[in-house]
């Protein structure tokens, strides 16, 4: 089974998107200068064990310029570089609902202020929204093809605990039922490598599949520069898996999946230069054509093991 008028055995987001727009759409990653409560000291001030300064595997760069100088400065550089002619705001770094809803509307519609513009995404905690908040992406969405993606990582509470989450499984749900009922599209991040068996790993794929979300991203766990993980990589504390083994795993989850969840990820993207292990997820391409020919090789899609 091939997905999007492609060769890939997986719903590839950015392949969904060029069917629905007819052109490729392109992420303009902003940073709008939010903090996030695990990191202020309103949760905790050690933020999640993985969580670097740039919020997170980050690629926003900077936000000394506006929302709105962002967004045309990213719009012209990727016109420039690939011809590009949609493009979607993309709010990443950190908990991006942090801030009175009356504050998050002036920010999210300055991102929206470019003819270009056709969608928004938002990442955030899901601790971290409320009613008026998702009420606001919600009238958004009437106009804009619109995402919120959460943080969840992993849907044992166990493994949040320790990797200092700050918020539990339970809260999750809570956040994405009340999404669901505002119409709005949502993207979940996990995470591979958080000291779990390949049987707790599929679990979330599970879970994630029977709540059939509209959206995945996948991480594979990585110490980055001046992070609790790296520093429990120094001290042995911590085995990064293969990357075979994170191929295998990645295909054994999205065969768990239904057909119709797109996948926005399939491996980090911290920035390089940070990037301390496991050294092999610097070569991110080879790590995707080995997942499409662990596919083949299996002869298996993205929901075959899906009922
Ligand atoms: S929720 Fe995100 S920004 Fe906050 S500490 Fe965790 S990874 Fe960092």
């Amino acid at each position: 089974m091939f997905f999007n008028n492609t060769d890939k055995r997986y719903n590839q987001f950015s392949a969904y998107l060029k069917n629905k727009f007819g052109a490729k759409v392109y992420k303009i990653t902003i940073d709008a200068g939010f903090s996030c409560p695990n990191r202020d000291g309103t949760i905790s001030s050690g933020g999640c064990i993985f969580c670097d300064e740039g919020g997170s595997f980050s690629q926003a760069h900077s936000n000394l310029l506006s929302v709105e100088e962002q967004v045309r400065t990213g719009a012209e550089t990727l016109r420039s570089r690939f011809k590009a002619q949609k493009f979607m705001s993309y709010f990443q770094a950190y908990s991006n609902t942090y801030k009175p809803v009356n504050e998050l509307e002036v920010i999210y519609k300055s991102a929206l202020n470019h003819p270009d513009v056709v969608g928004l995404s938002v990442g955030t905690r899901p601790d971290c929204v409320d009613n008026d908040k998702l009420n606001l992406l919600s009238d958004i969405s009437k106009d804009y093809y619109t995402w919120i993606e959460y943080g969840l990582q992993s849907i044992h509470d166990k493994t949040l605990k320790r990797i200092n989450r700050g918020h539990d499984f339970d809260c999750f749900l809570k956040a994405y039922e009340l999404s669901k009922e505002k119409g709005l599209n949502v993207c979940v991040h996990v995470i591979f490598g958080l000291w779990e068996t390949k049987e707790e790993i599929l679990q979330t794929a599970q879970k994630l599949a029977q709540l059939k979300v509209d959206g995945v991203k996948i991480h594979m766990l990585c110490a980055l520069k001046d992070t609790k993980l790296a520093q429990l990589y120094y001290d042995n504390k911590i085995d990064f898996m293969s990357e075979d083994e994170y191929v295998n795993l990645a295909v054994d989850f999205l065969e768990f999946l239904p057909p119709e969840t797109t996948i926005h990820r399939l491996a980090g993207n911290g920035l390089k230069k940070n990037l301390i292990a496991p050294r092999w997820l610097g070569a991110k391409l080879d790590c995707l054509n080995k997942i499409d020919r662990e596919f083949i090789r299996r002869d298996s899609w993205q929901g075959s093991k899906y009922f």
